[in-house]
């Protein structure tokens, strides 16, 4: 059976959106970024938008509980498959994250971890243009990717969940590389 409890990990610009994106569109699974339900929330001026939008301006990581709320509700509302994309974060997320799938008695499959080099995804974050991808926050995003992201490799590498996805190439190409992994 294909797995269809998935983690998409990768530094900002590896295209995890994207790639999220069309693989849930082609197997049915719900997509989840927090960064998506972030910036909803920003828009929609709620009080966790309000609380989260200088942080994000910033490059910094929102607070877990602000995040942990928005994945245990959207969690415990489905009974699809999911793609989690850009959370965990932490290792103390992905720790929170454990806690919550055991309450639903769920596990996850499979951990896809796009890499790419710095200098490609700074050029992508540049091109992309959204409203915290000037130079110096992408740089400062993606150092905070390795230092408080980056860690979560080894944690799902011990789990023997990681499979490494080289995030280079063509949209279709990449796709094709995550499609044989899963199936
Ligand atoms: P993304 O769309 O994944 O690049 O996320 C955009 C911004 O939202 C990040 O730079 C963080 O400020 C915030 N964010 C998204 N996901 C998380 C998370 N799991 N933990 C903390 N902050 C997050």
């Amino acid at each position: 059976m294909k797995k269809s409890r998935l983690l998409f990990l990768g530094p900002p610009g590896a295209g995890k959106g994207t790639q999220a994106e069309r693989i849930c569109g082609s197997a049915g699974l719900l997509h989840l970024s927090t960064g998506d339900l972030l910036r909803a929330e920003v828009a929609a001026e709620t009080d966790l938008g309000k609380s989260a939008a200088a942080v994000m301006q910033k490059g910094e990581l929102v607070s877990d509980e602000l995040v942990l709320a928005i994945v245990e509700s959207s969690l415990v509302k489905t009974s699809k498959g999911w793609i989690l994309d850009g959370f965990p974060r932490t290792v103390s997320q992905a720790i929170s994250l454990e806690k919550l799938l055991e309450k639903l008695n769920q596990q996850i499959e499979a951990v896809i971890s796009l890499e790419l080099n710095d200098d490609l995804l700074l050029e992508r974050l540049l091109l992309r243009g959204r409203s915290d991808d000037n130079e110096d926050v992408i740089r400062h995003r993606i150092e905070v990717y390795k230092n408080k992201t980056a860690p979560l490799i080894d944690h799902y590498n011990k789990q023997d969940l990681l499979k490494s996805v080289q995030a280079d190439g063509t949209i279709d190409a990449i796709t094709d590389r995550i499609e044989s992994i899963l199936s």
